[in-house]
């Protein structure tokens, strides 16, 4: 037998009925603060994450699936969504539409990670981007609407935690004096960290072996006056929004092109892998990667571990209202059709072989956790009606005109409360 591969899995009923209602919520949120869809491709030219995502970055460096492909192009499967969203922003000019350059995504994402639990090699994210806003109600919407999307989806005892790395200018200034104490620490540094101080510093602060000890003793970042007045403007708004959050001046996040407002939201009930989201500001992302102008903050989130932070609810109930049964040869067309007409009244219905004996298509109403049972034997077929047997209720097997049967029906179940 093959199997799949290591990292990648099957997401099976119950789960994939909880991923849809989570996405559900997720939808209905969106809607809410006025964000659309973007369907991006799920493989990019590999240079895209390279110059975005970042080439020191562990997702660029180590994680990403890229290959050559048959003509010889330079592919990767996307281990992110922004850099997708941004190109096609760019590619389709769509800061030029006049739309408010909100955008949110629901995909699949492929990192070749060290599977375990909580992290896979293929997960998947639902991301929101809004481009074209500097103002710290940008910032303060962006976190308040994840914090929103998590109450909504049932997800409760997650922190959310905040920075801001502040613009390009803080960020150098900050580079500089960090580099002069790891240079300095450079014995104390894991060998990955060693490695790329000169390149990128501030990476050291987001490593798991040495971000810890850095947080003690490296020498905190420090914002310019206008920097400073955004995050605190920002911090006021997400008070006004009611958000609670801690602010940890460590937080740097890992990737390259974030600036300003960084965040993570975090659940204790994860074990390891606590993060549930990730984000933040890249007000220069969009100009680098050659297109406007255009500061932007965004964030994704892990459907699979939301998941698994809503694994103990009960599953929806997702049995059919009515099971169809043929229990005479000639029946099967008219219990087919019996079938139809019941979805098409909004029943949902279901059947297993019309060829087996009646006890064993009664067995498997019984399994499928019906609430009635629609049979047409010998003396229906002549007759032009239904035998209606409820499954769930006390009560009699009754007899109804095989037209009739979806109104009877409608009005038995919610006379039960739709059982
Ligand atoms: P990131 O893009 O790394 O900031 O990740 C954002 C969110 O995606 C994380 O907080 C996780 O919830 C989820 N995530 C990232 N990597 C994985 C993975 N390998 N497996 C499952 N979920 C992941």
């Amino acid at each position: 037998m093959t199997t799949s591969l290591r990292g990648f899995r099957d997401i099976l009923p119950p789960e994939s009925e909880l991923f849809a209602q989570i996405e559900a919520a997720a939808r209905e949120v969106f809607g809410l603060y006025g964000y659309q869809e973007a369907r991006i491709p799920t493989l990019e030219q590999k240079e895209l994450f390279v110059k975005s995502t970042g080439d020191t970055t562990d997702i660029v460096e180590k994680e990403m699936y890229a290959f050559t492909d048959g003509g010889g192009r330079e592919v990767a499967m996307r281990p992110e969504g922004t850099p997708g969203v941004v190109r096609a922003y760019i590619q389709n000019n769509l800061g030029q539409t006049g739309r408010n350059g909100k955008f949110f995504y629901i995909g699949n994402m492929f990192r070749a990670e060290r599977p375990q639990a909580g992290r896979y090699r293929e997960f998947t994210q639902i991301g929101a981007e809004y481009i074209g806003n500097p103002a710290p109600a940008a910032d303060a919407e962006s976190i308040s609407m994840l914090v929103r999307l998590l109450e909504k989806a049932g997800v409760g005892g997650c922190s959310v935690v905040i920075n801001s790395l502040g613009c390009a200018e803080c960020r150098k200034a900050y580079r500089e004096v960090l580099l002069g104490f790891l240079r300095g620490q450079a014995g104390k540094l894991c060998e990955p960290c060693r490695g790329r101080i000169e390149r990128n510093p501030l990476r050291a602060l987001d490593c798991k072996t040495d971000g810890p000890w850095l947080a003690q003793e490296a020498p905190k970042r420090t914002l310019c006056p206008n920097c400073e007045a955004h995050f605190s403007a920002t911090q006021r708004l997400l008070g006004a929004a009611g958000v609670a959050y801690e602010v940890n001046t460590s937080l740097v996040r890992g990737l390259d092109y974030y600036t300003g407002t960084v965040f993570e939201v975090r659940s204790g009930a994860l074990g390891s892998q606590d993060a549930v989201c990730g984000g933040g500001r890249y007000d220069d992302l969009v100009r680098s990667m050659g297109g406007p102008a255009a500061p932007a903050i965004g964030w994704a989130v892990g459907l699979d571990r939301m998941a698994m932070l809503l694994k103990d609810r009960p599953a929806p109930d997702k049995a059919p209202k009515t099971f169809v049964i043929a229990a005479a040869k000639e029946a099967g067309d008219r219990t087919f059709a019996l079938m139809t007409a019941l979805r098409a009244a909004g029943i949902s219905s279901d059947f297993s072989n019309f060829e087996l004996s009646l006890k064993s298509q009664m067995r498997s109403s019984g399994k499928s956790g019906a609430a009635f049972a629609l049979i047409i034997g010998e003396d229906e077929l002549k007759a032009g009606t239904v035998a209606i047997k409820p499954l769930k209720q006390q009560g009699e097997q009754f007899t109804v005109p095989a037209a009739d049967a979806p109104a009877k029906l409608k009005e038995l179940l919610n006379a039960g409360n739709n059982l």
